[in-house]
């Protein structure tokens, strides 16, 4: 009896039944449960995970862009992923100014290409099976050239005055200037977005922004993106923000701050290409940047949330021995026993006993055979 009692991981007063059996109880059904083992969800586990709570993700762009993955749905997907572990309260984005103007090669190919279809539509050496949409005002136009020319000329104008007003407005007429104007300015953006050429490398910083991201553009100094990532990740764990970190980065030099995150007990998710990296083998999880963009990563997320969640369990269970700790407990449990009538101590065990009911303790002739294709001879 003594030596389960010792196992008590939850304090006394504090324990949900407010039984002083209820660590007991607890083990017996861990122990003895019908279709239980640790590993199992059994009834006891919702079939939900519990999920970490606040997560906050970290993108060294520098180190790991998009590149040939369109940037609002590479950061959409990763957001999806780092949701399924808790809420995402923290989306931050760091790189100097080379990554972003860098033009992936994949783009720089479609630009290309449609730079050569233009000139053929303009030739007249090709038609377009469809004419070109202008989706802000309905016209149409034979050649693409044509439609961002009138784009430029009409809506993109209408863009600038629009901002200017607002611009010049102040207090409250400044909110009901951008409430009327709102709606306009978004269909001009979502327009613009396809057909407009970004003015900064692929829009890269536009899109992520667009997506929920902090992007931040730091100097060209070797190392200050991954400064800049290390402190804002350290200033939100002081300020105990975090209670799950997502590390986008194949970079070494952020194995410490992943082991500082640990000691605090966060839980760490790690994606990049390295499979073998060292951030992978010092983070509770992690996924390869592919597996984010093809979505395996999500249905992989629910499956590691319930590992944890498991391995938590686990933890408060395992007895470590506090001789101090010890002794107290032992003399709240005398003191409990010694106070209660023999009426308290009835329903006390009343409590475990309907516990042992609910785990099918039989006398042990009538158990289970574990031989069931033997069929029951007849008594004669
Ligand atoms: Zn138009």
């Amino acid at each position: 009896m003594t030596r389960f009692l010792r196992f008590s991981f939850v304090p006394f007063g504090t324990s949900p039944t407010q039984n002083p059996l209820y660590p007991f109880a607890r083990l017996l059904h861990f122990g003895f449960g019908g279709n239980s083992g640790f590993g199992s969800r059994n009834r006891f586990f919702s079939s939900q995970p519990k999920v970490v709570g606040s997560v906050g993700i970290f993108w060294d762009l520098d180190n790991k862009p998009p590149n040939s993955f369109p940037p609002f749905d590479a950061a959409i997907r990763l957001k999806k992923v780092a949701a399924s572990f808790g809420i995402v309260q923290y989306m931050v984005a760091y790189a100097n100014h080379h990554a972003f103007r860098y033009v992936p090669p994949v783009v720089r190919e479609q630009r290309r290409e449609r730079k050569a279809l233009n000139q053929l539509e303009n030739r007249r050496v090709i038609k377009p099976v469809e004419p070109y949409l202008c989706r802000v005002c309905g016209r149409k136009f034979y050649t693409n050239d044509k439609l961002i020319n009138h784009f430029k000329e009409i809506h993109e104008r209408e863009q600038m005055k629009r901002l200017s007003r607002l611009d010049s407005a102040r207090g409250k007429k400044r909110i009901q200037l951008a409430a009327t104007l709102s709606m306009k300015m978004e269909k001009y953006k979502n327009v613009a977005r396809e057909i407009l050429t970004p003015k900064i490398g692929y829009g890269l910083a536009d899109e992520l922004k667009r997506a929920g991201f902090q992007v931040h553009e730091v100097s060209n100094k070797p190392q200050a993106a991954d400064d800049a990532l290390r402190n804002r990740m350290v200033e939100l764990m002081d300020l105990r923000q975090l209670e799950c970190l997502v590390l986008v980065s194949d970079d070494y030099d952020f194995v410490d701050v992943l082991k500082e995150a640990r000691l605090r007990c966060l839980k760490t998710v790690v994606v990049g290409d390295q499979n073998d990296g060292a951030l992978k083998r010092c983070a509770n999880s992690s996924f390869s940047w592919k597996e984010i963009i093809q979505g395996k990563a999500k249905k992989e997320a629910v499956t590691v949330l319930g590992r944890w969640n498991d391995h938590d369990i686990l933890k408060r269970l395992e007895w470590t021995y506090k001789p101090e700790m010890e002794e107290n407990k032992f003399n709240i449990l005398e003191s409990v026993f010694e106070s209660e009538d023999a009426e308290n101590k009835d329903n006390s065990f009343e409590a475990c006993s309907d516990l042992l009911d609910e785990v099918d303790v039989q006398p042990w002739w009538k158990l289970d055979s574990d031989v069931d294709d033997i069929p029951a001879q007849p008594n004669k």
